[in-house]
C-alpha cells in the first residue's frame, strides 16, 4: 500500500492513538515511533522525494485561532506531500462570532466530511474537549501555555539528528517558561528520552516548582552555559501577560539572550535552536541565529516531517479504532 515510501514499513502495531493532544501522555516506545517515522520522511526529503500517496481521500482542516507562520503552513504541506487534502478553517470570520460554540463548529466540519483536525486555540485543553466530541483525529497545534507537541517532536528530532542519543546530555530551555507550551512539550519530551533539562529565565518566569517535574532551574544563563550541550531559546510571549516580566528588553537580552561572546564562552560544539518566531537581537542577536551551530532552519525542515508522520499515524490509528 505503501510501496511510494516503502521505507515506512509496517503500521507500527503499537501505534494506537488516533489523537496527538501532548507529549505529556506519550509513553518512550510512542515518542520513538514517533521520531523514527519522522526520520523516514526527513531522510526522503532530502533525497528530493517529496510527495506521496500515502493519504489519498484524507481531507485535513486546520482550524487555528492564533497566529502562525510555520505550524499552520507545515501542517498544510504535510497534508497535500501525503497525497491528502488540506482546508483553512478562518476563524475570524466564521460563525463562532455569531455565537456558535467551537464543539458545534468542529461538529460541523466534521460533518463535511473530514479526518483530521489540526487545532490551535488559546485556552489549554480546547483540542482535549474537541477529541472527546468528534469522530476524527484532533492533532494539538498549541494550545495556550500548556503544550506543543509537534513543536518539541521537531526540536527533539533535530537534536537527536545532531548529537545522536540525547541519554545523559544536558539541554537549557531559555527565556519565557512560566508561559511556553514549547517549553512544556520539550520537558515531557527530553525527560522521557533520558536528558537532564535545565529551565533558565529570570525568577519572575521561572518557578523553583519546575524541580517537581524533575527539571533544573536557573536564573541565570552564564551559570548554565558551559554545562549544557543544546540551548533552546524561546521567545517572550507578552502576548500572554498582562504585567511586565522584567524592567525592559534590554535587560532581558543583556542577561538572557544568547550573542557571540556567550557563544564562545560555550562548549565548543553546542547546538543552538529556537521555535521561531525568533526576536532578533532579544534572544538571540544575528550572529548566532545565522551562524554555523544554529539549526533553526533545519528545525523548520523537521517540523515538516514530523507532521507528516504525525498524520499518517494519526490516520492509522483513527481507522483501526473507528473500524473504517
Ligand atoms: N511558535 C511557537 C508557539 O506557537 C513559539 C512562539 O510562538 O514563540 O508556541
Amino acid at each position: 500500500m505503501f510501496n511510494d515510501l516503502p521505507e515506512l514499513g509496517e503500521f507500527p502495531a503499537a501505534w494506537k492513538r488516533k489523537h496527538l493532544l501532548g507529549l505529556e501522555d506519550l509513553t518512550r516506545e510512542e515518542l520513538l515511533i514517533l521520531l523514527d517515522k519522522a526520520q523516514v520522511f526527513r531522510d526522503a526529503f532530502d533525497q528530493g522525494r517529496r510527495k506521496f500517496s500515502i493519504l489519498p481521500g484524507h481531507t485535513s482542516v486546520t482550524l487555528f485561532f492564533e497566529n502562525s507562520t510555520r505550524t499552520r503552513t507545515s501542517f498544510s504541506l504535510a497534508a497535500q506531500r501525503l497525497g491528502a487534502s488540506c482546508v483553512a478553517f478562518a476563524a475570524s470570520t466564521s460563525s463562532l462570532s455569531k455565537g456558535e460554540s467551537i464543539v458545534d463548529t468542529a461538529k460541523n466540519l466534521e460533518a463535511m466530511g473530514c479526518e483530521s483536525m489540526v487545532v490551535r486555540h488559546s485556552t489549554p485543553g480546547i483540542p482535549k474537549l474537541l477529541s472527546e466530541n468528534v469522530h476524527c483525529s484532533i492533532i494539538n497545534a498549541g494550545d495556550g501555555a500548556h503544550e506543543h507537541p509537534t513543536q518539541g517532536l521537531l526540536d527533539i528530532l533535530t537534536m537527536r539528528q545532531r548529537l545522536g542519543s540525547l541519554e545523559g546530555k544536558t539541554v537549557g530551555v531559555v527565556g519565557d517558561i512560566a508561559h511556553s507550551r514549547v517549553a512544556r512539550s520539550n520537558v515531557w519530551g527530553l525527560k522521557k528520552l533520558g536528558a537532564n533539562v535545565i529551565v533558565c529565565g529570570p525568577s519572575t518566569l521561572v518557578s523553583p516548582r519546575w524541580e517537581e517535574m524533575g527539571v533544573e532551574y536557573s536564573h541565570s544563563l552564564d551559570k548554565i552555559l558551559t554545562r549544557v550541550d543544546v540551548l533552546n531559546m524561546l521567545r517572550i510571549q507578552f502576548e500572554r501577560q498582562y504585567t511586565s516580566p522584567f524592567p525592559s528588553i534590554r535587560e532581558y537580552s543583556l542577561l538572557f539572550g544568547m550573542d557571540g561572546d556567550r557563544l564562545r564562552r560555550a562548549k565548543p560544539d553546542l547546538l543552538v535552536i529556537a521555535p521561531g518566531p525568533i526576536n532578533r537581537g532579544v534572544e538571540l542577536t544575528p550572529e548566532v541565529a545565522d551562524g554555523p551551530q544554529s539549526a533553526i532552519l533545519d528545525q523548520v525542515s523537521n517540523g515538516l516531517a514530523v507532521r507528516m508522520a504525525v498524520l499518517w499515524l494519526t490516520d492509522g490509528a483513527r481507522k483501526l479504532t473507528n473500524n473504517e
